[in-house]
């Protein structure tokens, strides 16, 4: 593991300051968008962002930096709608990630840290991460932003806002909400305000219960409730993702007009509709009850409690299904904790199980990953304008979407090679 974070950052810190360079990569094939595809495509980098995208016959700029990837397709940048990066895990410490012994400041950054690299080796480059203590979300971004950290670009919430609920600890100060919680819906506004304040992209609410082992579903905030905080996320121009796992709380926050609704399971067909009409997003994070039901070893998860977690995913995958059907449009959220980081993908196959064609779930993972998070101009395209976010790969993710996940051999990130598995 050392290892392989030192040679990442090796070779991206060598590449770093050649981003300014003018490089020119070529490809076996160049997947736009949508799945539209330019044969032996031919991408020209000017710093971080993308220049042209061509066939082959276009004349190269002079002096530019020529990248042979003749024997890959390239496609945009991935993007996780649904991280929680700041929740790290060693796999050699023997402890259940859930009951870790308190990590300091400096290993937890560090911790998140690797679990961008992580992301990045799968050619995940942006991330919008739901819910962090103690602000490492917004250190880690701007670490990568401004410090020249390796990791990928990082769209974070701070605090999920959840409901406190009593027995209080002694000396709990009911009168303020702090850390995301509020005691009652008055305090919901300026709930919002402290994560804003503390430098947040989004705003997260948990709006039922359900994380883990737990897949309980019972709603935490009202429609009021959600509907304050959507408000008072959209005075701020912030877009808002609630968590709900059971229907009532996910009818509630589409009512509400959330962004993004994460999870949730059994939604009526007048919610997917609705959400098909207004634009909402469905961030079903299938893969992530399979990851805890696989590894329910280390979290000591019962055999019960890997059944509960397996009914879910069948649940959620079949929520999934009628969401697509419906025309409701998915966001890629792994829900990636502990030594889920690099598994992030995974959650294509679902899509692809439950009715997507390959070009659409990488449309999930790309120009929907981008609507999201209000950035579709800039990413989620191998377009003029866009950042240089471009990932190689081994095959024909069209035709078999396990390319994507299991294939990738290079990744760039506004323009620096950030992994190059070619040689
Ligand atoms: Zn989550």
């Amino acid at each position: 593991m050392r290892q392989f974070l030192t040679s990442l950052l090796a070779l991206a810190c060598a590449a770093m300051p050649a981003a300014a360079q003018t490089k020119v990569l070529r490809f076996h094939e160049v997947i736009t968008e949508d799945g539209r595809t330019i044969p032996q495509g031919v991408v020209v980098v000017d710093g971080d962002r993308i220049a042209r995208v061509a066939g082959p016959e276009i004349a190269y700029p002079s002096g530019a930096q020529v990248i042979d990837l003749t024997p890959y397709t390239a496609i945009p940048g991935l993007i996780d709608v649904h991280t929680h990066i700041t929740y790290s895990w060693d796999s050699t410490s023997g402890t259940d990630p859930w009951r870790q012994p308190r990590k300091t400041p400096a290993q937890t950054l560090a911790g998140a840290r690797a679990n961008g690299l992580q992301m990045l080796a799968i050619g995940v480059t942006t991330g919008r991460d739901l819910g962090a203590s103690g602000y490492y979300d917004i250190a880690l971004r701007d670490s990568i932003n401004e410090a020249g950290w390796i990791g990928p670009r990082l769209f974070v919430a701070g605090y999920g806002l959840q409901r406190a609920r009593p027995p209080y600890r002694p000396g709990t100060d009911t009168t303020k909400t702090m850390r995301g919680r509020v005691f009652n819906i008055s305090q919901i506004p300026e709930a919002v305000k402290q994560q804003v304040d503390a430098g947040a992209d989004y705003i997260k609410l948990y709006g039922s219960t359900g994380t883990g082992a737990d897949v309980t579903g019972t709603e935490t905030f009202t429609y009021e409730e959600m509907k304050a905080a959507v408000d008072a996320a959209k005075s701020f121009n912030k877009r808002i993702a609630i968590h709900s796992y059971g229907p009532q709380g996910g009818r509630d926050a589409v009512r509400a007009g959330v962004t993004t609704l994460e999870h949730t399971i059994d939604l009526d067909d007048a919610t997917l509709h609705d959400m098909a009409a207004r634009g909402i997003f469905y961030v079903p994070t299938i893969d992530h009850n399979r990851y805890y039901a696989e590894y329910r070893a280390i979290f000591h998860y019962t055999e019960a409690q890997a059944a509960g977690l397996d009914s879910f995913r069948l649940r959620n995958m079949e929520t999934a299904r009628r969401a697509i059907a419906a025309g409701v449009k998915l966001g890629m959220g792994s829900d990636a904790v502990f030594n889920m980081f690099g598994q992030n993908t995974r959650e294509l196959g679902w899509f692809v199980k439950v009715g997507m064609t390959p070009a659409q779930a990488l449309a999930a993972a790309t120009v929907n990953g981008a609507e999201i998070l209000g950035m579709s101009d800039r990413l989620g395209r191998i377009a003029p304008g866009y950042y240089a976010d471009i990932v190689a790969v081994d095959g024909d993710p069209l035709q078999d979407i396990n390319v994507a996940i299991d294939k990738v051999r290079w990744v760039m990130k506004g323009g620096a090679v950030v992994v190059d598995k070619t040689k």
